[in-house]
């Protein structure tokens, strides 16, 4: 989860979610066999009934999004950080925390182009109209996806990203994202804060492309878990061939 709280410790992810704390680390091929069966779409990763593939927007930005995937995540039907790749054309995901493997650098810091890491360490900039109408370059937005530690640890340790100006959301609504449990009652997943960023660095038009695309992905899954009414699914509903899916 991403915390807006200036001083605070923040993370995209806060809490383990039940799935993976029902399979410890080494069972991550257990996970990956549930992530890949049948029954879910391999595209948005919900129940195949549920998929909301053909809602996921295109959008075109100036702005380039590099996320960087702890490995964990890449398993997690959860995650929200590949919804915003599917989104942004101009994005990618570069995944670390495997042993014995570095993360590539290559890019990060672009001539011609602002990096800026999405991380609210004591010393980040508000990332606020004032902010972005000091920039001289288009932006190289670059976006930690772990949970707060690893994020933390990373941040701290990973070369590539040192000289790196970090930047924080400025304060904002509560979360939409209630898919895992909340750490910090200000965070904010990583589609929300990219969602967020983007707002202040492009458009809102684009930030509310992002947050549609969030509800959906929430409230089918919370239908699916048995935990939303269809009737409260009020975004996109729940599609006629899903109603009969068993709920859990
Ligand atoms: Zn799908």
């Amino acid at each position: 989860m991403y915390h807006l709280g200036a001083m605070a410790a923040w993370c995209f992810l806060a809490a383990i979610p039940a799935l993976f704390t029902a399979n410890p680390a080494g069972s991550s091929r257990s996970l990956m066999r549930y992530l890949l069966s049948d029954h879910r779409c391999p595209g948005c990763e919900i129940r195949k009934p549920l998929c909301f593939c053909a809602m996921i927007p295109r959008i075109e930005l100036q702005t380039r999004v590099v996320i960087l995937m702890h490995c964990f995540e890449q398993v997690l039907t959860t995650n929200t950080a590949k919804l915003a790749h599917r989104s942004l054309t101009n994005s990618e995901i570069r995944v670390h925390g495997r042993k014995d493997e570095r993360l590539s650098s290559a890019d990060l810091n672009e001539t011609g182009r602002q990096s800026l890491l999405l991380y609210p360490s004591p010393n980040a900039a508000e990332l606020n109209a004032e902010f972005v109408s000091r920039l001289s370059s288009p932006v190289t937005l670059i976006v930690p996806d772990a949970n707060w530690r690893q994020t933390h640890k990373f941040v701290r340790r990973e070369p590539a990203l040192i000289g790196i100006p970090h930047v924080r959301l400025p304060a904002g609504p509560p979360t939409e994202y209630h898919l895992r449990v909340q750490r910090h009652e200000s965070g904010v997943c990583t589609l929300e804060a990219i969602a967020r960023a983007i707002g202040q660095l492009e458009s809102p038009e684009a930030q509310a492309k992002l947050e549609v695309l969030l509800r959906v992905m929430v409230e089918r899954t919370l239908w699916s878990r048995g935990k939303l009414s269809a009737e409260r699914c009020v975004t996109a509903g729940i599609p006629r061939e899903a109603r009969g899916l068993k709920q859990r």
